[in-house]
């Protein structure tokens, strides 16, 4: 099974439910691929609600972005926590995308949100990546190792955790690791998981990165990749069905 899920960042508005119309109905004439893959689109807190009713049984997953750092439920201006975001019938969230890691969440406060998401049993897709300044200290593999120990604990349900690896540098800016660079990376990553957590677990390692209709034809000869998190390309309807269309192709 391939992931393909859509990061909307602080985009979209309620009109942007058409984007979401025009991805569910291909998916759905997809009969070729679609039992090969999986769609989720991660929309902004303002709309997890309107987008969540409204797909609940299609085509598509609605996920959300972020939450609070505790399981906790009450005083806390501005916050949302694990607990409401399934409460309004989700099962996803992203923790630890790098742009909230640059704006302040520490390992401490990652590892409290995926305990928190957890508890409330939601599956995870936990962002790691190192920066430009890492990778020119060839301190990748260093730094990933310390993101995912930081947060992801023994006892965990493995089954509920996706990993997505971003390259800070690649992050909207349209370059992309080399194929053989970024297959080594996938592979080191799996057997940390494996040797770490001393399980046989099928570890899931999705890659995010400047992921268009272009560079998924790169990004499919990767097999140990196991889908895809998608910033940019996803708030177009055309540009996210044509990575669908372009991998399986
Ligand atoms: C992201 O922010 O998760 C991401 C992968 O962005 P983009 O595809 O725009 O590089």
């Amino acid at each position: 099974m391939k992931y393909f899920i859509g990061n909307w960042k602080m985009f979209g508005i309620p009109g942007s439910i058409k984007i979401l119309d025009k991805i569910n109905n291909f998916i759905g004439k997809d009969r070729k691929n679609n039992n090969k893959y999986k769609v989720s689109i991660a929309p902004p807190h303002t709309l997890l609600h309107y987008f969540a009713k409204n797909f609940k049984n299609k085509n598509i997953s609605i996920c959300a972005q972020n939450c609070f750092n505790k399981d906790y439920y009450g005083a806390h201006t501005g916050e949302v926590s694990a607990y409401m975001i399934k409460k309004i019938g989700l099962n996803q969230i992203i923790i630890g995308h790098s742009e909230n890691r640059e704006s302040g969440e520490t390992d401490q406060v990652l590892s409290e949100k995926v305990f928190a998401a957890l508890k409330n049993n939601l599956n995870i897709i936990f962002c790691i990546g190192e920066s430009k300044i890492e990778k020119r200290k060839k301190i990748t593999i260093k730094v990933l190792k310390k993101q995912i120990s930081k947060a992801i604990k023994k006892k965990y349900n493995f089954n509920k955790i996706l990993i997505a690896y971003e390259p800070v540098w690649s992050i909207g800016t349209g370059i992309v690791p080399k194929t053989s660079e970024l297959s080594k990376t996938i592979i080191s990553i799996k057997k940390f998981l494996n040797s770490k957590y001393k399980r046989k677990h099928n570890f899931k390692i999705l890659y995010g990165g400047s992921v268009d209709n272009n560079s998924i034809k790169k990004f499919k000869q990767i097999r140990e990749l196991d889908g895809f998190l998608i910033g940019g390309a996803s708030k177009s309807s055309k540009k996210f069905i044509d990575i669908i269309k372009n991998y399986y192709k």
